[in-house]
């Protein structure tokens, strides 16, 4: 399957600093064609900087993948300060993340509201990037696999297909800290989300399953050759052109 190098913006930049962003990136990908056929390249900035970074990529040809870092699970309507997928479909996007750690941890999203946004994300035929990963307490307790089966088997939609979903694993321990999960422990849980995502979605050998924590230049190519690792979403690094592209590199 071809790996999937997503950047994961955050609340990060400015209008110029992310016009250089996506420039830098687009121009690297320009001067190493190989990199496309290695991998596809998305990035995912604030919602206010996406009609911008939408103008830079149709201008590139479309080489990159555009999405938001969240949605609303309504289509419309009296919900102050939301965004609905259609808005963000009309807008250039293709993609969106869900249930990522920060918004679990800062915004008390649920399993239950992360499946309805997908639902709505869906029906409005955007692929969603449901994020799933376990703190650190939970994983030194010995339960990661059981708190990642409860997020998969609960925030995933019946509306989810392995063309429509991907999967981001991405233990919160890892996450903004340097600390990564070995490539082992990495595609341990990558197997298992695989396993278990047979049980619910049909042809789920086709799904992305992505790793997300502190993947970086140095860690990619190990983490990226494990078998059940489809991708990266990444944060810091993704903030970097030459770090982005050189993760890109590590799919080659
Ligand atoms: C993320 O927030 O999705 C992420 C993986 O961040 P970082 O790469 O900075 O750990």
């Amino acid at each position: 399957m071809k790996k999937l190098i997503a950047g994961n913006w955050k609340m990060n930049g400015s209008i110029q600093k992310n016009a250089l962003l996506i420039q830098g990136i687009i121009k690297g990908i320009e001067a190493e064609p190989n990199l496309l056929s290695a991998c596809d390249f998305a990035v995912f900035p604030p919602f206010v900087f996406i009609p911008s970074i939408n103008k830079e990529i149709k201008n590139a040809a479309g080489k990159i993948i555009l999405g938001a870092q969240d949605c609303s699970a309504f289509d419309a309507g009296a919900y102050t300060g939301e965004v609905s997928p259609l808005m963000l479909k009309e807008t250039g996007c293709t993609h969106v993340i869900l249930g990522h750690s920060e918004r679990r941890q800062y915004h008390g999203e649920t399993d239950e509201l992360i499946s309805r946004k997908a639902q709505a994300a869906n029906k409005a035929g955007l692929i969603t990037v449901i994020c799933v990963g376990e703190t650190l307490e939970e994983r030194e307790a010995g339960e990661a696999q059981k708190i990642v089966g409860r997020q998969l088997s609960s925030s995933i939609p019946e509306t989810a297909t392995a063309e429509n979903t991907i999967i981001a694993y991405e233990p919160v321990w890892a996450i903004g800290t340097g600390k990564t999960a070995t490539p082992d422990d990495a595609q341990a849980m990558h197997g298992f989300i695989r396993k278990k995502l047979n049980e619910q979605l049909e042809d789920s050998q086709k799904l992305r399953i992505l790793y997300g924590g502190s993947m970086k230049p140095e860690n990619a190519k190990d983490l990226l050759a494990a078998p059940d690792i489809d991708g990266g979403l990444i944060g810091g690094a993704s903030l970097q052109v030459a770090d982005f592209l050189s993760i890109g590199r590590a799919a080659l």
